[in-house]
């Protein structure tokens, strides 16, 4: 970029809106349009409006009390208006010579008999002074940058630089397969509509010039994440080939029958796994659906052809549980089971480090333990993230370097989630991936059933709990967040801890949180799984995976506060045996129309996808995806809220663009995204 196009100070203001060159300029559209291209009467203006008058200056009045006021009494031949300005300048003053003409724009009020406009934008014109004939752009500004300053800006970037030299039409056929004009036409009707097209389409970023910033940026997306998807492919992993002996033990051995949605998600990964580059996948089934058996399965068979497997879930409860029911299923195939968490003592810890480095350890379980520096692998083949939203990119892909002794070959990878995201979202999406989706649940599961109560009603529920305990049953608690404040959270659960201890002599009441550390969270856990403490307080720690059977009753306190994943991660604690398991959801207060909304959806759904999708509706699937706490990086023009049905096509023309491996698709990247060289893997 030249330098000289922008002044120093101009530069320094720009990259406070974090323009550093004139693309980025050019990127940074206007948020709104002003309509200066026709003239109206002054008879036909209304308050509230904006209007374009021109108006001849008949009088000015300047006055002190009770503020300083500077008052132009202009009119056209059909009627009065005021013009106000509250500060101005001595010069201004002299400039509203009577008799000069005025050219308007600004907001009616009428809070005088007069109406008036305050501080509208206006200039001095001759009956020669042609009007405009495109709408006025709207930037979204800094102080000390006026719209007037971007507008000369921008139109001198089209003037000054030689745009379409300088970037370039990359992909010209596709443009015109897709009916998409130019980036340097859209560019130049964005910054500057020709009034013979609808403001509004330019307002609402509809127009098909937007349509092409927004094509472009969306399919730099996809170029990154299909891009990922393609390279994967030209790794080198082990191809594992599959011990039927050993599946055959662990499937007679295992107390139940897989459903027909496991073995068909099994197969696809044991397919994934015999081939010579890494799996990459996705394993996405509603919470109880029944994963991790099938990540067992995938791992017996790895570790069967002689490789380590790595099994890292997101809190050392998890990390546990998982660890006692793989060791109780894999001991009986000879499978060597490991558990590494953080808070293990040091000796503890050096002697995993060492059975994991001489491959004595077949099957390591942990949690982000797994991957710190120390931990090296002899021959690590394959690894498994659970609840792989609870981890940021760079972790999900450390362990994938974690290979230390065996570099040319990188291990298969299998995430797993909880959190059901509707299938087209997840396919368009994460396309960088493969997915597979477990949508129903083992059999002779009872659908718990859902109530939606008042907080008021405290007695009945004391009752109720009192119940199930009598029947042997267990109970869990929930205080959510509140107000995003721990000490809080805490606070409530400690009290509500004191409340049901005092009011339930006869059975024991336990309290759980995240503040304690892991061996008083397993002692408490412990205690709960063998029905020592019948009453469960939990802050969101339960969150994920806990696994108790016996507990068939949840209260869930400020449900409506949370979100529908969560509630639906929370809900699914229970309804783990045969009996009947009921969910209260506790409201405070009135509940807003939202609330509602969202507590019916979880009240009438009890299928995670079907949920995932009302959510969706709901909330959009930017905000759905946490695309801001993601870590991925945002869109800056393209809504997923709105732009999402064009995912799936730009995903295709991404795939066929890339098989050409043009040196193109990473310049397109780059114009696009600085930031997601951030997040690749190499
Ligand atoms: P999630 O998908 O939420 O991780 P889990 O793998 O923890 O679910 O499974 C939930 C419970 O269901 C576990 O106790 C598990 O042993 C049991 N389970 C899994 N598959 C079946 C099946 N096919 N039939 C009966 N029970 C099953
Ligand atoms: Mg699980």
């Amino acid at each position: 970029m030249p330098k000289q196009l922008f002044t120093q100070l101009q530069s320094k203001k720009l990259k406070k809106l974090g323009i550093l060159n004139s693309l980025d300029l050019l990127l940074h559209l206007p948020i709104r349009y002003e309509d200066e291209t026709q003239i109206d009467l002054i008879k036909n203006i209304t308050p509230g409006l904006m209007f374009q008058v021109e108006a001849k200056i008949i009088s000015i009045d300047l006055t002190y009390r009770p503020r300083k006021n500077l008052i132009v009494h202009v009119s056209d031949e059909s009627g009065d208006l005021k013009l106000r300005f509250l500060n101005f300048y001595p010069s201004q003053i002299k400039q509203f010579e009577k008799g000069k003409i005025l050219r308007i724009y600004g907001e009616i009020k009428s809070n005088s008999f007069l109406f008036e406009m305050i501080h509208p934008k206006y200039e001095f014109v001759t009956p020669k002074t042609p009007i405009k004939d495109f709408y006025s752009p709207i930037y979204p500004s800094t102080e000390g940058l006026s719209q007037k300053m971007f507008f000369k800006l921008v139109q001198k970037v089209f003037e000054k630089e030689n745009f379409e030299t300088q970037y370039p039409d990359y992909f010209k056929k596709l443009y015109i397969k897709r009916k998409l004009p130019s980036l340097l036409e859209s560019l130049k009707s964005i910054h500057k509509p020709s009034n013979k097209f609808e403001k509004k389409i330019f307002d609402d970023r509809t127009s098909i010039y937007h349509q092409r910033l927004i094509y472009d940026e969306l399919l730099a997306h996809q170029f990154f994440f299909r891009g990922q998807y393609h390279l994967n492919k030209s790794y080198n992993a082990n191809p594992i080939s599959y011990s039927n002996t050993a599946q055959e033990i662990f499937l007679s051995n295992l107390e139940f029958k897989l459903t027909k949605k496991q073995y068909s998600v099994f197969l696809d990964i044991k397919n994934d796994l015999g081939q010579d580059f890494p799996m990459n996948r996705l394993l996405q089934g509603d919470v109880g659906s029944g994963k991790t058996v099938v990540a067992t399965m995938a791992a017996i068979q790895v570790i069967k052809y002689g490789h380590q497997v790595a099994f890292m879930a997101p809190t050392e409860i998890l990390a546990e549980q998982h660890f006692e029911k793989l060791s109780s299923w894999l001991v009986k195939l000879g499978i060597n089971v490991e558990l590494l968490k953080g808070s293990m003592s040091a000796k503890l810890k050096a002697a995993a480090y060492e059975r994991i480095k001489n491959g004595k350890a077949n099957l390591i379980i942990g949690t982000h333990a797994l991957i710190q520096d120390k931990v090296v692998f002899k021959y690590l083949g394959f690894y498994i993230i659970d609840e792989q939203h609870r981890f940021g990119v760079k972790q999900r892909l450390a362990l994938r370097k974690s290979n230390k002794i065996n570099k040319n070959f990188e291990p298969h990878q299998l995430m797993m989630s909880a959190t059901p995201i509707p299938r087209t979202l997840a396919m368009s999406y994460f396309s960088d991936m493969d997915v597979s989706i477990i949508d129903e649940l083992p059999p002779g599961r009872k659908p718990v059933k859902t109530k939606i109560f008042s907080d008021k009603k405290r007695d009945e529920i004391l009752k109720i709990i009192d119940q199930h305990c009598l029947n042997g049953e267990q109970v869990y608690w929930v205080c959510p967040l509140v107000e995003e404040s721990e000490t809080l959270q805490l606070e409530t659960a400690e009290k509500t801890f004191k409340v049901l201890s005092d009011y339930f002599i006869n059975h024991k009441v336990g309290l759980i949180h995240g503040r304690l550390d892991s061996i008083q969270k397993k002692e408490i856990m412990n205690q709960f799984k063998n029905n020592q403490i019948k009453i469960l307080v939990a802050t969101t720690v339960i969150e994920v995976g806990v696994d108790v059977p016996n507990a068939t009753l949840m209260v869930i306190e400020n449900s409506e506060r949370m979100g529908l994943s969560q509630l639906h991660q929370l809900r699914g604690r229970i309804g783990r045996g045969e009996k009947e398991s009921i969910c209260i959801m506790l409201y405070q207060k009135k509940l807003s129309d939202l609330s509602r909304r969202r507590l019916k959806v979880i009240y009438e759904n009890i299928d995670g996808f079907k949920i995932a999708e009302e959510d969706l509706k709901i909330r959009g699937p930017g905000e759905f995806l946490g695309l801001r706490q993601s870590g991925l990086p945002t869109l800056k023009i393209a809504d997923l809220d709105r732009d999402f049905e064009l995912l799936e096509t730009i995903k295709k023309d991404a795939d066929s663009l890339l098989r050409t491996n043009s040196k193109d698709i990473s310049n397109h990247i780059n114009r696009w995204h600085r930031n997601y060289q951030d997040v690749g893997r190499s």
